[in-house]
């Protein structure tokens, strides 16, 4: 018998090497009305425990299942959260949404930040609310494909998820835009619920007192 070279094709081999290794990166959409302390330490836990590159915080220019009335500018949303992820390497932001303007569909965005970033591995972070919410989002179904979700706890809710979800431990925070903007309203503290030159943004700005 001949020993014949295995065949192995260029890219078997440039698998094998790991020289075809998609850079791996966490997209975190939202609203961020505002950005709070709960958002900022499940971005650094997915990030940090599935060895992403870099974590995007993308707010979204109108989600499609709110109120418009409760939603302030973009601008200021945008603003907070600079102030929120500055001096994390692993933080940054992606305004394509707000670029996009109208309604903001996460299929259609993902699919236009697939054409321009083929090489990138999108990891999709969401809350427990929103894996629960997974099956009203526009064309879901092909958005599965597109990325991985990336299920976080969320005190309140029991996760039930008919699509594949990648769950991250990461504590249990009970914090959110809702209570945070409530108690701008009655004038509770938001110290350690939400960073300070945040806090400072909302007071200077005098965000969510009517
Ligand atoms: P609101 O109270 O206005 O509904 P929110 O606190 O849920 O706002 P969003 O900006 O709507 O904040 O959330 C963006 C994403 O972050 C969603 O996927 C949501 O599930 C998730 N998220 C927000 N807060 C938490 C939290 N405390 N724990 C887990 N997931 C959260």
């Amino acid at each position: 018998t001949t020993l014949t070279q295995p065949v192995i094709s260029v890219a078997m081999r440039e698998q094998i090497l790991g020289l075809d290794r998609k850079k791996q990166v966490g997209i975190f959409g939202g609203t961020f009305n505002p950005v709070h302390n709960g958002h900022l330490i499940m971005a650094e836990q997915v990030g940090t425990q599935l060895g992403l590159e870099k974590v995007f915080f993308m707010p979204d220019n109108k989600p499609p299942h709110r109120d418009p009335k409760r939603a302030i500018e973009a601008k200021d949303r945008v603003e907070m959260l600079k102030r929120a992820i500055a001096g994390n390497p692993l933080f940054a932001l992606e305004l394509i949404e707000i670029r996009r303007g109208g309604v903001s569909y996460s299929y259609e965005t993902m699919l236009a930040l697939k054409k321009l970033h083929p090489d990138t591995d999108y990891y999709f972070i969401i809350g427990a609310d929103m894996v629960n919410y997974l099956p009203k989002w526009s064309r879901i179904d092909e958005l599965v494909k597109l990325v991985t979700f990336v299920g976080v706890k969320r005190p309140g809710y029991t996760p039930s998820s008919q699509y594949p979800v990648l769950w991250v431990d990461a504590p249990g925070i009970d914090i959110s835009s809702t209570d945070i903007r409530h108690r701008v309203q009655t004038g509770q503290s938001l110290r350690y619920l939400v960073p300070d030159p945040v806090i400072d943004y909302i007071q200077q700005e005098g965000l969510y007192f009517d």
